[in-house]
């Protein structure tokens, strides 16, 4: 955030409470970004005894992951879960439970991650390029925010998958 919400002044590099801010230097305005992490809800839809990871059309062709999607105002988190499922695979869930919550500090977000059920004929939305239905003992998972999160689930199912190592972290 470069300009101060409240009076458009530019902000500027600060501290409050020991922790670096940006901050409006107007002192009527006093301003503070908090730059708090955004809550991102993260599905692992089983699908016909299977579990559907999906590419994002900007990432690179080896990268298939959960489905993800920040919440709408007054949408509960498992609400906007079923409806990020049905925008982007087009399938009717249910959520069949909550996996765990998770950081993603890199980007300053925390995942809530819910088991879902789903149904119907996979018709992927805009933001995905591609789609495929893994079997449980075939899934790998990757070390961090939403790949602990499909862990976990398998784990819940007797199933210890590989992680993947990937490159560049
Ligand atoms: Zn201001």
């Amino acid at each position: 955030m470069q300009y101060c919400p409240q009076c458009r002044t530019e902000l500027v590099s600060g501290e409050h409470g020991g922790v670096p801010r940006r901050i409006c230097p107007d002192e009527a305005c006093n301003f503070i970004h908090w730059n708090n992490p955004a809550p991102v809800v993260a599905a692992v839809v089983e699908y016909n005894g299977e579990v559907i990871l999906a590419r994002n059309a900007a990432w690179p062709e080896w990268m298939f992951g959960l489905i993800t999607g920040f919440l709408e105002a007054g949408e509960t988190p498992e609400d906007g879960m079923l409806r990020e499922v049905k925008e982007e695979l087009g399938l009717d869930g249910r959520i069949g439970g909550l996996i765990g919550v998770y950081e993603f500090i890199q980007r300053n977000e925390v995942i809530i991650a819910y088991h879902v059920e789903a149904e119907g004929v996979v018709e992927l939305g805009d933001e995905l390029a591609a789609w495929k239905a893994v079997p449980l003992d075939r899934c790998k998972a990757w070390p961090f925010a939403t790949g602990l999160a499909l862990r976990d689930w398998l784990r819940t199912r007797g199933i210890e998958p590989p992680m993947l190592e990937l490159p560049g972290r």
